[in-house]
């Protein structure tokens, strides 16, 4: 298992693949979510909004290439 943070005690994993680099993640958890210089989706920090804003980040995503685990198993998708 991937290690989790150590606030919201998540892992975030997103899919380069899928991300079209449409920035919705990072309007919604800037702190969060950044785009590099290909236009896809980086995580600066797991930590950087509250869960609820983490996973709302994730449900913008309109490829799902966002998932969210937690302690107990997958939190998003
Ligand atoms: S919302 Fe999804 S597609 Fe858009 S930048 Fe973020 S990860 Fe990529």
């Amino acid at each position: 298992m991937a290690e989790l943070s150590p606030q919201n005690r998540i892992a975030i994993v997103v899919d380069r693949a899928l991300c079209i680099g449409s920035g919705d993640c990072v309007d919604t958890a800037p702190d969060v979510f950044q785009l590099d210089e290909e236009d896809k989706a980086v995580v600066v920090d797991p930590d950087g909004a509250p869960l609820d804003d983490v996973l709302q980040a994730a449900a913008n995503c309109p490829v799902t290439a966002i998932a969210v685990t937690g302690e107990d198993g997958d939190l998003y998708p």
